[in-house]
């Protein structure tokens, strides 16, 4: 019988709940059952994918424990019951304000509640006309009203980067790498997907323009976006300048590849202690930057995790995640005394977007950085976050 309970976590809890077939005085008969038994599970667990048991089995939990919380009968549940949960999970939001459950995963709850009530032969509740009635308005509303990330603007872009702690050991390290991602994302208009891609060998050193950035075809959506170069140019002052920033953040990779423990932190100090907002270390005018074009022709990732004790930080091989790019932000604009609701790494794009039409650019030169091939995308941006741009109301003479 051991082997049967390891026969999928759902068969198991059914086992359990049914306990020992009852009283059965033949002996012959009992094996004879115990064996069908067997056989009939065995065919179960071909029924669904791992994947999906594995699925319906959380969301079974879930439901479970919403019921638990309630004190209400999960099973069988009242289709009043599984409404309530639908209304519950609707309303479920993560630290920062997004929602919790995906429609994708409100049905998928929903599945696994079905499934386990038509295993137990109970009447499905998800089927009643209530509760689909419930989901469909849910999954239209959720239509409606995409979760778009607001524009993060300059001067947010460099109140976040100015509140990190960029002068001191350790965790000048990540802050290091941190104002580096946000400044590609801001000045490069970047998709965190295309910062989190990016190598040593997509960046070039550019005298004239600062830096500029081989970003390479990401996925096939509707923007249309084919590889192309996004430029960092040279910032008015090192406080708003993307190029110090990338400079700044190699200078330290290099540092981090010295394997003997006192001897990189004691050159990482160095330079995190010689961190200057009022100096540009990116080589414009004649001064030398801080890292020369010999330092680019590695393929290894440009932005990579980082770890740190009290006492040391270690930055990774591997390249850091879209995620951590988001979560990052968020962060970060915590520490900034920000409200990070409804933002993430995408703001910092749209943030370009709606800057650069604040400050006058044309829909051409937007396309340009964004590397959009459709005008309407951009006015997209325009009808969300900048009612006045190109509106007639601004020349009334008011
Ligand atoms: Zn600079």
């Amino acid at each position: 019988m051991g082997a049967v309970r390891n026969i999928g976590v759902g068969a198991g809890m059914h086992l359990a709940a049914a306990g020992a077939p009852p009283g059965i005085a033949d002996q012959d008969i009992g094996e004879e059952l115990e064996e069908l038994e067997a056989v009939s599970r065995n065919l179960e667990t071909h029924t669904l994918s791992t994947n999906t048991r594995r699925a319906y089995d959380q969301g079974w939990r879930s439901f479970e424990s919403f019921c638990h919380l309630h004190v209400l009968e999960p099973l069988p549940a009242h289709p009043e019951v599984v409404r309530w949960y639908v209304a519950w999970m609707s309303t479920q939001t993560d630290t920062w304000g997004s929602p919790r459950f995906a429609m994708a995963t409100i049905r998928q709850h929903l599945a696994a509640v079905a499934d386990r009530h038509l295993r137990q032969g109970c009447l499905d509740p998800t089927g009643h006309k209530a509760v689909s009635d419930l989901v469909r308005g849910l999954a239209k509303l959720r239509a409606a009203r995409p979760s778009r990330k607001r524009p993060l603007l300059l001067d947010d872009v460099t109140r976040i980067v100015a509140a990190m702690e960029h002068d001191s050991y350790p965790a000048g390290a990540a802050a290091t790498r941190d104002a580096a991602a946000i400044w590609l994302g801001f000045a490069g208009a970047m998709r965190r997907s295309e910062a989190a891609s990016l190598a040593l060998n997509s960046l070039e050193l550019h005298q004239a323009d600062g830096i500029h950035v081989h970003v390479g075809a990401s996925k096939a959506d509707q923007d249309n976006t084919g590889p192309d170069v996004v430029v960092l140019p040279y910032g008015s002052t090192p406080a708003t300048c993307a190029p110090c920033a990338v400079h700044r953040w190699i200078a330290l990779l290099q540092i981090s590849s010295i394997t003997d423990m006192r001897a990189r932190r004691r050159e990482s100090m160095r330079q995190l202690f010689a961190y200057q907002l009022d100096d540009h270390v990116c080589g414009v005018g004649s001064h030398a930057g801080l890292i020369s074009s010999h330092d680019l022709a590695s393929p290894a990732p440009l932005l990579r995790a980082t770890y740190r004790n009290r006492k040391d930080a270690r930055i990774h091989g591997g390249p850091i995640s879209g995620d951590a790019l988001h979560t990052m932000l968020l962060a970060r604009m915590t520490e900034a005394a920000m409200d990070p609701r409804a933002y993430g790494f995408h703001s910092l794009r749209a943030g370009h977007v709606t800057q650069a039409r604040r400050n006058g650019a044309s829909t051409e030169e937007i396309m340009r950085a964004g590397r959009w091939q459709k005008a309407e995308t951009v006015n997209v941006y325009d009808r969300e976050f900048n009612p006045a741009a190109r509106n007639s109301v601004m020349r009334l003479g008011l």
